[in-house]
Protein backbone atom coordinates (compact mmCIF):
# COMPACT_ATOMS: atom_id res chain seq x y z
CA UNK A 1 0.00 0.00 0.00
CA UNK A 2 1.31 3.61 -0.85
CA UNK A 3 3.14 5.67 1.35
CA UNK A 4 2.98 9.41 0.14
CA UNK A 5 3.89 12.87 2.54
CA UNK A 6 2.66 16.46 0.57
CA UNK A 7 3.73 18.97 2.49
CA UNK A 8 0.84 22.04 2.58
CA UNK A 9 2.73 24.34 4.82
CA UNK A 10 6.38 24.33 5.20
CA UNK A 11 7.40 27.94 7.14
CA UNK A 12 7.83 28.35 11.00
CA UNK A 13 7.04 31.22 13.40
CA UNK A 14 4.46 33.15 11.45
CA UNK A 15 2.27 32.86 8.03
CA UNK A 16 4.35 35.18 5.40
CA UNK A 17 2.31 35.04 2.60
CA UNK A 18 3.73 37.96 -0.04
CA UNK A 19 4.78 38.01 -3.40
CA UNK A 20 8.18 37.20 -2.20
CA UNK A 21 7.86 33.88 -0.36
CA UNK A 22 5.43 32.63 -3.38
CA UNK A 23 7.98 30.30 -4.51
CA UNK A 24 8.40 28.22 -1.81
CA UNK A 25 4.94 29.03 0.23
CA UNK A 26 3.91 31.35 3.12
CA UNK A 27 1.35 28.64 5.18
CA UNK A 28 2.92 27.52 8.67
CA UNK A 29 3.92 24.25 9.24
CA UNK A 30 1.74 21.53 8.00
CA UNK A 31 2.76 18.01 6.09
CA UNK A 32 0.10 14.63 5.04
CA UNK A 33 1.05 11.44 5.90
CA UNK A 34 -0.89 8.97 3.37
CA UNK A 35 0.48 5.48 4.58
CA UNK A 36 -1.31 2.07 5.02
CA UNK A 37 -4.63 3.27 3.61
CA UNK A 38 -4.37 5.93 6.71
CA UNK A 39 -4.49 9.39 6.74
CA UNK A 40 -2.02 11.12 9.04
CA UNK A 41 -1.47 15.10 9.36
CA UNK A 42 1.57 16.34 11.08
CA UNK A 43 0.84 20.16 12.63
CA UNK A 44 -1.99 22.49 12.23
CA UNK A 45 -0.35 25.61 10.88
CA UNK A 46 -1.85 27.47 8.54
CA UNK A 47 -1.20 24.87 5.84
CA UNK A 48 -4.23 22.92 7.12
CA UNK A 49 -6.58 25.19 5.92
CA UNK A 50 -6.23 24.14 2.15
CA UNK A 51 -5.60 20.18 3.18
CA UNK A 52 -9.25 20.65 4.72
CA UNK A 53 -10.80 22.22 1.53
CA UNK A 54 -8.95 18.69 0.08
CA UNK A 55 -10.19 16.48 2.35
CA UNK A 56 -13.79 18.01 1.75
CA UNK A 57 -13.00 17.47 -1.70
CA UNK A 58 -11.65 14.12 -1.77
CA UNK A 59 -14.77 12.93 1.07
CA UNK A 60 -11.87 11.86 3.51
CA UNK A 61 -13.60 10.60 6.42
CA UNK A 62 -11.06 10.17 9.01
CA UNK A 63 -7.77 11.16 9.93
CA UNK A 64 -5.14 11.27 12.83
CA UNK A 65 -3.62 14.33 13.74
CA UNK A 66 -0.24 14.33 15.31
CA UNK A 67 0.90 17.90 16.61
CA UNK A 68 5.05 18.28 17.33
CA UNK A 69 3.65 20.91 20.00
CA UNK A 70 1.13 23.82 20.41
CA UNK A 71 3.18 26.62 19.61
CA UNK A 72 0.82 28.92 17.58
CA UNK A 73 2.69 28.17 14.24
CA UNK A 74 1.47 24.47 14.33
CA UNK A 75 -2.07 25.11 16.01
CA UNK A 76 -2.98 28.28 14.33
CA UNK A 77 -4.97 26.18 11.29
CA UNK A 78 -7.06 24.11 13.44
CA UNK A 79 -10.30 26.15 14.03
CA UNK A 80 -10.21 26.61 10.43
CA UNK A 81 -10.07 23.14 9.40
CA UNK A 82 -13.53 22.93 7.71
CA UNK A 83 -14.16 18.62 8.21
CA UNK A 84 -13.92 18.91 11.66
CA UNK A 85 -17.14 20.93 11.90
CA UNK A 86 -18.98 18.20 10.11
CA UNK A 87 -21.09 15.43 11.95
CA UNK A 88 -19.35 12.73 9.20
CA UNK A 89 -16.16 13.15 9.97
CA UNK A 90 -13.92 11.89 12.38
CA UNK A 91 -10.46 12.83 13.73
CA UNK A 92 -8.09 11.92 16.43
CA UNK A 93 -5.86 14.70 17.72
CA UNK A 94 -2.78 13.71 19.78
CA UNK A 95 0.32 15.40 21.28
CA UNK A 96 3.20 14.69 23.57
CA UNK A 97 4.12 17.46 25.38
CA UNK A 98 0.72 18.91 27.50
CA UNK A 99 0.09 15.75 29.27
CA UNK A 100 0.88 17.66 32.23
CA UNK A 101 -0.71 21.07 31.26
CA UNK A 102 -4.37 20.00 31.34
CA UNK A 103 -4.21 17.67 27.73
CA UNK A 104 -4.34 18.61 24.71
CA UNK A 105 -7.74 19.23 24.20
CA UNK A 106 -8.03 22.01 26.79
CA UNK A 107 -4.82 23.12 24.78
CA UNK A 108 -6.28 23.95 21.85
CA UNK A 109 -9.69 24.84 23.10
CA UNK A 110 -8.05 27.43 24.97
CA UNK A 111 -7.16 29.21 21.25
CA UNK A 112 -10.28 29.03 20.40
CA UNK A 113 -11.95 30.60 23.60
CA UNK A 114 -13.46 34.38 23.54
CA UNK A 115 -11.97 36.51 23.23
CA UNK A 116 -9.31 35.36 20.98
CA UNK A 117 -11.68 33.69 18.65
CA UNK A 118 -15.38 33.61 18.52
CA UNK A 119 -16.18 29.73 17.63
CA UNK A 120 -15.72 27.34 20.54
CA UNK A 121 -14.39 24.36 19.84
CA UNK A 122 -17.54 22.85 20.87
CA UNK A 123 -18.84 24.09 17.40
CA UNK A 124 -16.84 21.38 15.68
CA UNK A 125 -19.25 18.88 14.84
CA UNK A 126 -17.12 16.00 13.60
CA UNK A 127 -16.22 13.23 16.26
CA UNK A 128 -13.12 14.17 17.59
CA UNK A 129 -11.38 12.29 19.96
CA UNK A 130 -8.15 13.79 22.14
CA UNK A 131 -5.23 11.60 23.31
CA UNK A 132 -2.36 12.72 25.02
CA UNK A 133 1.13 10.43 25.64
CA UNK A 134 4.76 10.99 26.79
CA UNK A 135 7.23 11.77 23.92
CA UNK A 136 9.37 8.99 23.76
CA UNK A 137 6.27 6.35 23.39
CA UNK A 138 5.47 4.36 20.19
CA UNK A 139 2.00 3.57 19.35
CA UNK A 140 0.52 2.35 16.20
CA UNK A 141 -2.25 4.02 13.78
CA UNK A 142 -4.41 1.15 12.19
CA UNK A 143 -2.88 -2.22 12.14
CA UNK A 144 -0.18 -0.80 8.73
CA UNK A 145 1.37 2.31 10.75
CA UNK A 146 3.69 2.38 13.54
CA UNK A 147 4.86 5.53 15.26
CA UNK A 148 7.59 6.17 17.36
CA UNK A 149 8.17 9.16 19.31
CA UNK A 150 11.09 11.23 20.79
CA UNK A 151 11.01 14.45 23.35
CA UNK A 152 12.83 17.48 21.35
CA UNK A 153 14.80 20.20 22.51
CA UNK A 154 12.56 23.04 22.27
CA UNK A 155 10.68 25.57 24.78
CA UNK A 156 7.80 24.18 26.59
CA UNK A 157 8.77 21.03 24.97
CA UNK A 158 7.78 19.39 21.73
CA UNK A 159 7.52 16.27 19.85
CA UNK A 160 9.71 14.24 17.14
CA UNK A 161 7.78 11.33 14.82
CA UNK A 162 8.78 8.46 13.17
CA UNK A 163 6.26 6.97 11.12
CA UNK A 164 6.82 3.54 9.97
CA UNK A 165 4.71 1.57 6.77
CA UNK A 166 5.97 -1.29 4.76
CA UNK A 167 9.45 -1.61 5.42
CA UNK A 168 9.66 2.29 4.77
CA UNK A 169 10.25 5.26 7.71
CA UNK A 170 9.61 9.06 7.06
CA UNK A 171 10.50 11.35 10.49
CA UNK A 172 9.03 14.51 11.53
CA UNK A 173 11.82 16.74 13.60
CA UNK A 174 10.38 19.98 14.16
CA UNK A 175 10.90 22.14 16.65
CA UNK A 176 14.36 21.68 17.70
CA UNK A 177 17.20 22.97 18.80
CA UNK A 178 20.51 21.28 18.55
CA UNK A 179 23.77 22.19 20.67
CA UNK A 180 26.72 22.59 18.26
CA UNK A 181 29.21 19.88 18.07
CA UNK A 182 27.02 17.56 20.29
CA UNK A 183 24.61 15.53 18.03
CA UNK A 184 21.20 14.99 19.39
CA UNK A 185 21.33 11.41 20.90
CA UNK A 186 17.77 10.76 20.99
CA UNK A 187 17.22 12.69 17.15
CA UNK A 188 19.80 10.20 15.83
CA UNK A 189 18.55 7.08 17.18
CA UNK A 190 14.74 7.95 16.10
CA UNK A 191 16.07 8.54 12.40
CA UNK A 192 18.19 5.90 12.24
CA UNK A 193 17.94 4.65 8.79
CA UNK A 194 14.86 6.51 7.89
CA UNK A 195 14.19 7.16 4.10
CA UNK A 196 12.90 10.82 4.41
CA UNK A 197 13.91 13.22 7.29
CA UNK A 198 11.61 16.47 7.90
CA UNK A 199 13.86 18.86 10.11
CA UNK A 200 13.80 22.30 11.72
CA UNK A 201 16.47 24.42 9.68
CA UNK A 202 14.88 27.70 10.32
CA UNK A 203 18.64 29.35 10.16
CA UNK A 204 21.72 28.90 8.86
CA UNK A 205 25.05 28.15 10.77
CA UNK A 206 25.77 32.01 9.88
CA UNK A 207 22.89 33.06 11.77
CA UNK A 208 22.66 30.29 14.37
CA UNK A 209 24.53 31.75 16.83
CA UNK A 210 22.69 35.01 17.48
CA UNK A 211 19.26 32.56 18.11
CA UNK A 212 20.65 30.14 20.75
CA UNK A 213 17.70 29.21 23.21
CA UNK A 214 15.48 30.03 20.35
CA UNK A 215 14.69 26.45 19.93
CA UNK A 216 15.83 25.92 16.25
CA UNK A 217 18.12 24.23 14.09
CA UNK A 218 20.08 24.54 11.22
CA UNK A 219 20.02 22.94 7.66
CA UNK A 220 24.04 22.19 8.28
CA UNK A 221 22.55 20.02 11.44
CA UNK A 222 20.56 18.88 9.40
CA UNK A 223 22.50 17.33 6.88
CA UNK A 224 25.24 16.35 9.88
CA UNK A 225 22.60 14.27 11.98
CA UNK A 226 21.36 12.42 8.30
CA UNK A 227 24.55 11.39 7.55
CA UNK A 228 25.25 10.01 10.57
CA UNK A 229 21.86 8.32 10.56
CA UNK A 230 22.45 7.02 7.60
CA UNK A 231 19.40 8.78 5.72
CA UNK A 232 18.09 8.48 2.55
CA UNK A 233 16.93 11.40 1.92
CA UNK A 234 16.43 15.01 4.06
CA UNK A 235 13.88 17.81 3.21
CA UNK A 236 14.61 21.26 5.13
CA UNK A 237 11.97 22.71 6.51
CA UNK A 238 10.22 25.44 8.95
CA UNK A 239 11.72 27.72 6.86
CA UNK A 240 11.96 31.60 8.80
CA UNK A 241 9.78 34.13 7.25
CA UNK A 242 12.44 36.67 6.65
CA UNK A 243 14.19 33.87 4.21
CA UNK A 244 12.19 34.98 0.99
CA UNK A 245 12.22 32.82 -2.15
CA UNK A 246 16.01 34.50 -3.39
CA UNK A 247 17.52 33.60 -0.16
CA UNK A 248 15.88 29.76 -0.01
CA UNK A 249 17.05 29.26 -3.61
CA UNK A 250 20.43 30.07 -1.92
CA UNK A 251 19.71 27.76 0.14
CA UNK A 252 18.94 25.02 -1.80
CA UNK A 253 21.94 25.23 -3.81
CA UNK A 254 24.16 25.16 -0.91
CA UNK A 255 22.41 22.12 0.53
CA UNK A 256 22.58 20.64 -2.08
CA UNK A 257 26.12 20.94 -3.08
CA UNK A 258 27.03 20.22 0.83
CA UNK A 259 24.83 16.56 0.40
CA UNK A 260 23.27 15.29 -2.82
CA UNK A 261 20.22 14.15 -0.89
CA UNK A 262 19.35 17.41 0.73
CA UNK A 263 16.44 18.45 -0.52
CA UNK A 264 14.13 22.02 0.25
CA UNK A 265 10.26 21.53 1.28
CA UNK A 266 7.99 23.80 -0.60
CA UNK A 267 4.39 23.82 -0.36
CA UNK A 268 2.43 21.58 -1.98
CA UNK A 269 5.78 19.14 -2.79
CA UNK A 270 4.95 15.53 -2.91
CA UNK A 271 7.38 12.60 -1.77
CA UNK A 272 6.03 9.10 -2.50
CA UNK A 273 7.62 6.71 -0.23
CA UNK A 274 6.37 3.76 -1.75
ZN1 LIG B 1 7.45 26.36 14.95
ZN1 LIG C 1 7.83 26.08 18.53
Amino acid sequence: MAFKVKFWGVRGSIACPSPRHIGFGGNTSCVEVAAGGERIILDAGTGIRNLGEWFLKKNTPHATLLLSHTHWDHINGFPFFTPAFMPDRSFTVMAGHVGDDGGVRKVLSGQMAQPFFPVPLEAMRGALTFEDFEAGDSFSIGDRVRVRTTPLNHPNGATGYRIEHGGKAMCYITDTEHVPGKPDENILALIEGADLVIYDATYTEEEFPNKIGWGHSTWEEGVRLCQAANVRMLAIFHHDPTHDDATMEGIERAAHQRWRRAIVARENMRINLL
